[in-house]
This record gives structure tokens, C-alpha cells and sequence, in this order.
């Protein structure tokens, strides 16, 4: 069946200037070349370290910030080309969930608000009806009717998460972007908003781009997974092959790495070998080789290519497995 979502060649680049006076203009390559795609109903986690661009890279997709080149296909609808009304409608097909819900909150604005003003700008429901369907959301993330008369500020991290996911699903979406949904919240209430998610995702048969540096939360939340280093992906495929029997030697230490499910260490990723290069001032040939305890001697000189696995299993980028 078609793809939800498809983004294939998604790059975004910055420029930022840097050292004495901040006379040096230096292009941070975030997002080089990003290539997935997204089934309805399905969960897609896109995983790396902190830096690699996985943030970037749903942001750009969802026109949050324009992407330099690349190209996005809602349901075969040129996302990237919309304009107008007709990006209104897309935008409307897929919500995002941020990792700090405080920030994501107008802290001058009630929830009832916040919940009711995109269903107006939509034209979905206004006043009493938007109204009652904000309150029905609430219900459906746990929360009582009473939190439309607050404010922001009078809420725990875990309950401004709830809010945020309420308000994800003002517009009915088909597919939520979760940046790190919970990795700004303490550990007690991770698995409670999960679980919630999990659940919604369930019963409303959402699709999910889920972003996160978690590898057992993405194992336990996807269907797929890609991960992603210096601003490319370098594996993808089923999320229990990818992340139990990975490929690329990235993907392998980051596996190894990986500390026993234990609720007190989640949200540390793995601390692995070297430093991660500097976006601004990727390596040559595999961007990964300096850190490669695999690499051979084309490694240096040459960007492996992606090789597609046999049998739905996904593909992976490395000259070991080309
Ligand atoms: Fe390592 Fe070479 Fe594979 Fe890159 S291409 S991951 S350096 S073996
Ligand atoms: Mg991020």
C-alpha cells in the first residue's frame, strides 16, 4: 500500500558564525541526506545521539523550518511544493509532541484555549462544541474537565506532556512527530505518558514519527527504526533486527552500549568511543570512520552506499555490506 509519508533526500543546512568577533561563517551540515517513509498505523523511530540531526530532520519535514533540498510526499502529495490552504490541510494530517511541553504552552493562555483555538482555525468546532471536545480530549489523556480554566504553570511536567498530547490531537492528525516526548520528564512519569501514547496510538490508529536517543524505549514504542549519524541514516529496518542484530558498526556499539533495561539510567544514552565529529566539519568517505573499529581502507576515501537487505529486513550504509 502507498506510503503516509514519504522523505527522500531531506537536507538542511545552517550557517552560524563563529570564533573572535563571530567573523567566521561556518555551515552546520545537520541534515545531509535523509531518506524513509512512513505506513499508516505504523511507528517509525528515528534514533541517534544528541547532534545527529534526528530533531532537524522532523522539523524540516514538517515545515517547521524550511528544508534546503529533498523532497516530502504526504499520501503522494508534494508537502514541500504546498502553499496556502492546502498547507493548512497537510499540516492539519500531522501534529507534533515536544519534548518540553512548558515550552510548547502559551503561558499567558488557558488550556481550554490552547485546545480550542487551532479546532477554530481549522473551522472543525467553535465555542460550546469546541469546547466540549477539548474536555473530551482531556478526558482521553486522563485529565479532568476542570484543567480548561488553568493555566500552564499550574501543571506538573508529566500533566503538561498530557496537555501537549491533547492538543497534538485537536486536529484529528493521522501521524504525531514525537521529539523525545519524554525524555524532559522525570523518570516516574516516562512510562505513564508512554503508555499513553502507546495507547492512543492504539485505539486511534495513529502513525508515529518517534524521535528519540533512547534505544529501549524506540524497541519497545516501534514498529521500524532508522538510526542516524552526522546527519545521515545508516541503518534502517525492522526495529527488533535493528536494534537486537544491527549492521553497521555504529549501530552495533551503540547496541552493545546500551545499558539492561533499568528505569533509573533511561534517557542516558550509551557513552561509546570518540567524539562525535563536529556537523560543521564532517569527516571524509564514511563519516563514521574515525570512531570505526571496523573500518577498512576505502573507509576513509569513499561514502558508502545504501544497500537495501533482502526480505523487508531495510538497508544499511557501509562498505562491509555493500
Ligand atoms: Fe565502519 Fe567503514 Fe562501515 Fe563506515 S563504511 S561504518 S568506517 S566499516
Ligand atoms: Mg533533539
Amino acid at each position: 500500500s502507498e506510503p503516509l509519508l514519504e522523505v527522500e533526500g531531506l537536507r538542511k543546512h545552517f550557517v552560524t558564525t563563529k570564533g573572535l568577533l563571530r567573523r567566521r561563517r561556518v555551515t552546520v551540515r545537520a541534515v545531509e541526506d535523509v531518506s524513509f517513509a512512513i505506513g499508516a498505523g505504523e511507528a517509525f523511530g528515528l534514533v541517534g545521539e544528541s547532534g545527529c540531526g534526528k530533531s532537524t530532520a522532523a522539523r524540516a519535514l514538517l515545515r517547521l523550518i524550511e528544508p534546503d533540498a529533498g523532497g516530502v510526499r504526504w499520501r503522494g502529495e508534494d508537502v514541500l511544493a504546498a502553499r496556502g490552504a492546502r498547507l493548512k490541510a497537510l499540516r492539519r494530517r500531522m501534529q507534533i509532541i515536544f519534548q518540553d511541553p512548558y515550552s510548547a504552552l502559551d503561558p499567558r493562555q488557558r488550556i481550554g484555549a490552547a485546545l480550542t483555538e487551532p479546532m477554530r482555525v481549522h473551522a472543525i468546532a467553535s465555542g460550546a462544541e469546541a469546547r466540549r471536545r477539548a474536555a473530551a480530549l482531556l478526558d482521553e489523556v486522563g485529565l479532568p474537565p476542570a484543567v480548561l480554566d488553568r493555566y500552564p504553570h499550574e501543571f506538573s511536567g508529566g500533566q503538561r506532556q498530557r496537555i501537549g498530547i491533547a492538543r497534538a490531537l485537536t486536529l484529528e492528525p493521522e501521524l504525531i512527530v514525537a521529539d523525545e516526548p519524554v525524555s524532559a520528564l522525570d523518570v516516574s512519569v516516562q512510562a505513564q505518558v508512554l503508555l499513553l501514547l502507546r495507547e492512543l496510538r492504539r485505539r486511534r490508529g495513529l502513525a508515529f514519527l518517534f524521535v528519540s536517543h533512547d534505544l529501549s524505549v524506540v524497541r519497545w514504542f516501534c514498529d521500524r527504526v532508522a538510526v542516524m549519524y552526522l546527519g545521515r541514516i545508516v541503518e534502517e529496518g525492522p526495529a527488533a533486527r535493528v536494534l537486537a542484530q544491527p549492521l553497521h558498526p555504529y549501530a552495533q556499539m551503540l547496541r552493545d552500549a546500551s545499558p539492561v533495561p533499568d528505569p533509573a539510567r533511561r534517557g542516558t544514552l550509551p557513552r561509546i568511543r570518540g567524539e562525535i565529529p563536529s556537523a560543521a566539519a564532517p569527516p571524509p568517505g564514511c563519516p563514521f570512520h574515525p570512531r570505526c573499529p571496523q573500518a577498512i581502507a576505502r573507509c576513509t576515501g569513499s561514502l558508502p552506499r545504501w544497500t537495501a537487505l533482502p526480505a523487508g529486513q531495510g538497508g544499511v550504509a557501509c562498505h562491509l555490506h555493500g
